[in-house]
This record gives C-alpha cells, structure tokens and sequence, in this order.
C-alpha cells in the first residue's frame, strides 16, 4: 500500500480496510504435534468451513487447517453477492461446453445460493440475508447485442429473468438483463455459525498451520510449517490456490486483483445488484450496516501484479462513486484477489484420476459465495461415492 494514500483527501484514514473486518471473530490454537484422522480440510474460507462443517456434520473425524486466521482470506474480502449470475457467462459457456453443460452450471450456483438461504433459516443465523435480483447492465452501444445474447441463453436454461432497456439505480445504461431473486448477506456470521457448528460437531481447527506439503496416497502425509506430520485417508485443499505439487494449477490459473469501496450516499437506494458488462467493471450492491446503508462499489479489475499505481483505482472508483451516488463519505476501502482458470470453469474435484483421494476446489472468477458452498457439498458427495450433480 502506497503511504501518501493515507492522506489522500476524503478517502479512511486507515490503509486498507474492509466492511467485514469490525465483526466478531473466533481464535484457535497452532497445531502442536503429530495427527492421524478421517479427513484433512486445507483453508478456511467459504469453501473449507463449508466442506468442513459438511463432512463432520456426515459423521467424518474431520480437522480444518489454516495458515493464517480463520476468514481472512479472500472470503473475509469479498463484496458478497450471492448470485447465480456470474457477469456474461451463459451465452459463452453454451458455445464453449454446450447447453446440458451449462445448465448443470446454473442449476448448481442456484442450488449453492439455496443451500445458504436454507442455512440461514434452518439456524436463524443473522447477517442480512436480503433477496434482490441481480443486474448486468450496459452504457455502451456495442455490449447490448452481448447483453441480448445473454437474455437469450437465460431463456434458453430457463433461467427466471428479463432484458430491460434501463435499471433502477441513477446510472446510464442502455441495456441490461436481470436474474431474478439473487441475494446478498454478510458472509462473516453466516461462516462463524457454521464453524461453530463445526466444532460443536467434533471438528477441530487449527490457525497459523500452514500446509508445506501433500504427499499423495492411500493414506495422505501432510507435512506443516511445523514439521508436524498429519495422516489422512481425505485431503481437501480449499487453499484458494492448491495445496498439491502436482495438477500444474500454475500454468492454468490466474489471479485477478479487484478493488472496492463502502461509501455513505444520500442516494434513495432502489435495491438490486448490478454489475456492468464493459471494462473498466463497476460492480454495485447495497449493505446494512450499524443501521445505516452503505454502498460497496467494486471494479478495476486486472492481473494480479500487472496494474497501474494502487491509487488510481481507488481514485477511478471514487469518481465514479461520486458522479454518481452523491456520496458523503468513504468509509472503507480494499482489495483483494481471486483466481480464475483457462476455460473459466472452477476447478471441483478429484486432484487427479491418479489420486482418488485428494480433492480440490477453487478457480471461481470471483463468484465463490455460491461455487465455494456448492464445491463443498460435492466433494463430500464425491467421497460418499454419491454421482456429483
Ligand atoms: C474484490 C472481490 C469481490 C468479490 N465479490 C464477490 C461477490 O460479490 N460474490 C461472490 O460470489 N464472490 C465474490 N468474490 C469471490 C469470492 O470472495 C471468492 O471466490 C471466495 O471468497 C474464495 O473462497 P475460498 O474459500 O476458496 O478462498 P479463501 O477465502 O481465500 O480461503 C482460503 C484459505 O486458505 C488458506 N491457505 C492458503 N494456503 C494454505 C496452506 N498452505 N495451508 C493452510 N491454509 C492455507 C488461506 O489463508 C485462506 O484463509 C469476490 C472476490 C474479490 C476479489
């Protein structure tokens, strides 16, 4: 983080900070020695305590590793929409996979966001679970055909929708196609519930327990940072990037850094989530937070690594924030990253056909809300030897 940021002119004092850091938290123990179990879950983010809270909840001897602190990876950063509509997918994923295919990508996101939604009814779990439709929209002439395309492909997988010639919020836009009844919540005590579940079902955690290596078989060796060695028949590396020597997730991934801001508006939010097709992305949502209203703004978008000063895309969100929200205050600001694959297909499964017992799942193009809870439960179907989806 550029220091002079710190006192640039209504932007938080604080270098970096995110809407989601000020709730409450959890602490665990280091792993101190040797371990033999069931099942080894590596990360905890959405995609680990979700596996993990699964796996224990089937009756497994389950531990949950973390290098750092529970939910501080990219899941303690997100902006949280819980959504099915991952930008312009459909219409390129039925050229790329077929129409079967990408109906089973649908049907799956749809069924991870229902599988939170019922979470949060079944434990009563607050943390703002509100349903909106989700929006893509467009100011630019030549993305509305890519936009109609994209109703049609929603028609096409029956995906309940519409193609609007505008949207609810103040900003131009002469296209956009909605997915109806979409969802947005904050992830932190949805997440610390299911943890906590996890552990009241015998599940154990362990933070600042980094996973150095992964020697495949039957059973697993993981060797931490420690020098501890732990022996499972399951490994699962919900790391983000994985865990596992082989698989070449380097030459298939990429990481993608995205910047993001909660501002205090005066604006009469109309409510829904909207996202615009062209670069550079603006991502929009609304937050309740200590009974006010935020806006999270997200975008500028680009390869981890490859873009401009840190700065400017702040600045770049900031000026559209204040063209168009009348904002009166930025309240957090913060990046993070995610990975994407080759085909933009997440990566949920078996490390290799070599390996029927290490699993992985991660490349979710910013869309892990609800790939990272429906990975979950088909990793754990795929270890109950259950047909995935
Ligand atoms: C700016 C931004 C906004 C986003 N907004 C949305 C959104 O609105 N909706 C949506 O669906 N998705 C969104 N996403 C994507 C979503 O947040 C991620 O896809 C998701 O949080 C990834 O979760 P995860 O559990 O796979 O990884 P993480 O949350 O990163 O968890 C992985 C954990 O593994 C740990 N770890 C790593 N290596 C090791 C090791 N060797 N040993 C032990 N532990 C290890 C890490 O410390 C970390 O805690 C957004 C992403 C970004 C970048």
């Amino acid at each position: 983080m550029n220091d002079s940021y710190r006192t640039d002119a209504g932007m938080p004092q604080q270098p970096e900070s995110c809407w989601l850091a000020s709730t409450e938290q959890r602490a665990f123990d280091k792993l101190s020695g040797d371990l033999k179990v069931n099942i080894a879950v590596v990360g905890a983010g959405i995609t680990g305590i979700t596996t993990a809270y699964l796996l224990a909840k089937a009756g497994k001897e389950v531990v949950l590793l973390e290098a750092g602190k529970v939910l501080n990876g990219t899941t303690g950063y997100t902006t949280a929409k819980v959504t099915a509509q991952h930008h312009l997918i459909y219409d390129e994923f039925i050229s790329h996979f077929g129409e079967e295919n990408t109906r089973l990508y649908y049907e799956a996101n749809r069924d991870g966001l229902n599988f939170i939604k019922d979470m949060v009814a079944e434990h009563a779990i607050e943390c703002d679970w509100t349903e909106e439709d989700a929006y893509v929209y467009t100011a630019a002439e030549d993305k509305v055909q890519a936009i109609r395309n994209e109703f049609k492909a929603y028609e096409k997988l029956g995906i309940p929708g519409a193609y609007m010639d505008s949207i609810p919020l103040p900003i131009p836009a002469r296209a956009a196609v909605v997915m109806k009844n979409q969802a947005r919540f904050h992830p932190i005590p949805y997440l610390l519930r299911l943890l906590d579940e996890f552990v009241r079902l015998g599940g154990r955690v362990y933070e600042q327990t980094t996973v150095q290596k992964v020697e495949e078989g039957i059973p697993n060796f993981i060797t931490t940072d420690a020098g501890h060695r732990i022996e499972c028949l399951d490994v699962v590396s919900c790391s983000h990037f994985p865990v596992f020597e082989g698989g070449m997730y380097y030459a298939k991934m990429h990481a993608d850094s995205s910047y993001a801001l909660a501002v205090k508006s005066d604006l009469e939010y109309p409510g829904g989530m909207y996202i615009s097709a062209e670069n550079p992305k603006r991502s929009i949502r609304a937050v309740d937070y200590n009974g006010e209203k935020l806006l999270l703004i997200g975008g500028e978008s680009h390869k981890t690594g490859q873009g401009i000063d840190t700065i400017k895309h702040y600045e770049a969100l900031k000026s559209f924030a204040e063209q168009n929200f009348s904002v009166r205050e930025i309240a957090y600001r913060w990046s993070t990253n995610d990975y994407g694959t080759l085909d933009k297909m997440p990566y949920i499964g078996m490390n290799s056909n070599n390996t029927p017992n290490s699993f992985v799942a991660t490349g979710y193009r910013k869309w892990g809300m609800t790939t990272g809870t429906i990975a979950a439960v088909i990793l754990r179907d795929m270890m109950f030897g259950k047909q995935p989806l």
